[in-house]
């Protein structure tokens, strides 16, 4: 392995820092609004500092600036990479409660790979928005895709919803979501389903 060159993202977002200010506000009026007492002691750093702090942090994946850097290196061979067991903590955009689970993702390589710790560091980032699950499932891969340079990625997500194990009948379930970019032949999809069946059983 070669140093190689890193990939650039040619599409910019809006990398407007959160409004503390604003999020503060909002979470004074949700507090107000259950019945709560904004001023008593306990609650006014929580409008004041720490849920706008959490919001920021949480909704990294809006901002292109916070992105890990991908650094690639060239490399031989077009062996699948696979990476199982990423653990991810996002945000549903219908109840902004936590969704979270494991990440797991393959690609095969186009002459050049990432490091696996990037893999991970990505999914996190990807993960701290509002989204829904299809959509980040689709995101994780379009973006490794291009991040890596990769001919063909496979990422599926397996997740708890805190909406759903929280309210209603309080179920605990999983929902699996798969996403892909490119075309895989049956040997790499039965590797990417072996590797994730491994990873279950530890
Ligand atoms: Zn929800």
């Amino acid at each position: 392995m070669t140093d190689g060159t890193q990939t650039t993202d040619t599409e910019t977002r809006d990398d407007q820092p959160v409004d503390h200010e604003q999020l503060s506000h909002a979470t004074r009026l949700i507090l107000d609004a259950v019945g709560e007492d904004p001023e008593r002691d306990g609650l006014v750093d929580t409008w004041e500092r720490r849920v706008p702090d959490a919001y920021k942090e949480l909704t990294q994946g809006y901002r292109e600036a916070e992105k890990p850097t991908m650094r690639t290196f060239d490399a031989e061979g077009e062996d699948l990479v696979v990476k199982t067991g990423i653990p991810f903590y996002s945000l549903c955009e219908h109840h902004l409660l936590p969704f979270h689970g494991e990440a797991h993702v393959a690609y095969r390589p186009d002459g050049q790979v990432v490091g696996l710790s990037k893999l991970v560091r990505y999914v996190k980032w990807a993960s701290r928005r509002l989204t829904i699950q299809e959509q980040l499932t689709r995101d994780i891969s379009e973006g490794l895709a291009e991040e890596i340079g990769a001919d063909a990625v496979l990422v599926e997500l397996s997740a708890t919803h805190m909406c759903e194990a929280m309210r209603g009948v309080e179920a605990h379930t999983t929902t699996t979501s798969r996403a892909s970019v490119g075309e895989f032949d049956d040997d790499e999809r039965q590797r990417f389903r072996d590797a994730i069946a491994a990873e279950g059983r530890r």
